[in-house]
Parts: C-alpha cells; structure tokens; sequence
C-alpha cells in the first residue's frame, strides 16, 4: 500500500482525512513519524502555502507527503479572511477569536455569502501535485455545534439545515471543502 505523510499538526484535520484514506493508502501523521516543530505558512495564496508545508516535510524526510491549506473567503469582506484565516484575530488566537471578530465584522450585513476552499499539496517523489476542493455557504449570525474545529459552528453549507459543528464527520466530509479535495486526492492515487 502507498505510504503518504500528512504534514499537519492539526489533530482535528488527521481525524477527518485518516478514514477517508483508510484501505488505500497509509497515513503517518508528524508525531508518528517523530518530527515536531512550527511548520511555516508564510505564503500568500494557499497554493502557496500548500506547497510550503509539503515541502517542509519532504526537505526532512525525503518521503512523499501531502499538506492542505484552507481558506474561508467571505463575499462582503471582499473574500477575507482567505489565506489569513488561521490568524484572523491576530497571531496566537483561538477559534472563538476568530469567530468572534468575523461576527462582528459581519454585524448587521445581509450579504453572508461565503465558501471555504481547500488546496492540497501532493509532494510525490518532489513534485508538485494539487487538488482543490470548496464548499459554498453562508456565516450565520451566531455560533451552533460543537463538532469540528475552525469556523465550523458559523458556516452553513448551501443545501444543508445545520452548520458543520452540529455535523458528524462523515457527513462534513461528503460536502466539505476538505473532504472534495481528498476525494480528487484518492482518484489521482488509483491512477
Ligand atoms: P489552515 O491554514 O489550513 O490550517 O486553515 C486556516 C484556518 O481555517 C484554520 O485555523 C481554521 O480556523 C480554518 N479552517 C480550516 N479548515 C476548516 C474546517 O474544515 N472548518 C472550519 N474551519 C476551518
């Protein structure tokens, strides 16, 4: 089976693709492999960035590996916070600062249109390799669930009645940004 490592140190993120890739390909997570350290995401786009923490992992190993980066682009905020949304609310904060600046960001707009994007970078013996996926929906106007991470309790997907937090991993999964770019990740890998 193809070995592959996830240059992430986002436990919420492994626990999502780990059983989208179970049976098909091997998944080593950074702690198993025992190599720890800030990975850089100092990119402007998530391509960019995508490649960055591809790259990080590959200089130190060698071995194929794939990263993501995401980004939850807002339509009313001209598509922030984009690439900018792990530190939304400065360096060092929490999911609730961001969330929080965002509601108040978007305090009294009636245009909550938004979509998160995802681009996933395959390092296949060092080359570059990328799949995106997204996922449009809408910021609601507090937070709902207790489920997933990130910005998951104020985004609605279109054609869904509750936020990703009230959602259970599979399902997020069959919709989400994350999860189309895995499944355009899988097919490549069958090729
Ligand atoms: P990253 O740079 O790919 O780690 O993602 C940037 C930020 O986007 C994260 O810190 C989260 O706040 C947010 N994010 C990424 N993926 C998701 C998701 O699946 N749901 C909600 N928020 C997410």
């Amino acid at each position: 089976m193809k070995e592959l490592i996830f240059a992430t140190n986002n436990k919420h993120k492994l626990s999502e693709v780990r059983p989208m890739l179970e049976g098909k390909v091997l998944i080593h997570s950074l702690s198993e492999i025992g190599l720890d350290g800030d990975i850089p995401e100092t990119a402007a786009t998530l391509e960019g960035n995508a490649l960055q923490k591809a790259q990080w992992v590959y200089e130190r190993t060698g071995r194929d590996c794939f990263a993501d980066d995401t980004g939850l682009e807002v339509d009313a905020l001209g598509g922030a916070p984009g690439v900018y949304s792990a530190r939304y609310a400065g360096e060092g904060c929490s999911f609730d600062d961001n969330m929080d600046k965002l509601l108040a960001a978007l305090d009294g707009v009636e245009n909550r249109k938004a979509r998160f994007r995802t681009v996933i970078c395959l390092l296949e013996n060092g080359q570059p390799h990328y799949f995106e996926g997204r996922v449009e929906g809408r910021i609601l106007t507090e937070k709902h669930g207790t489920e997933g991470f990130g910005y998951d309790p104020i985004f609605q997907p279109d054609d869904s009645g509750v936020p990703f937090a009230e959602m259970d991993m599979e399902s997020k999964n069959r919709i989400s940004h994350r999860g189309r770019a895995m499944v355009k990740l899988i097919d490549y890998l069958k090729r």
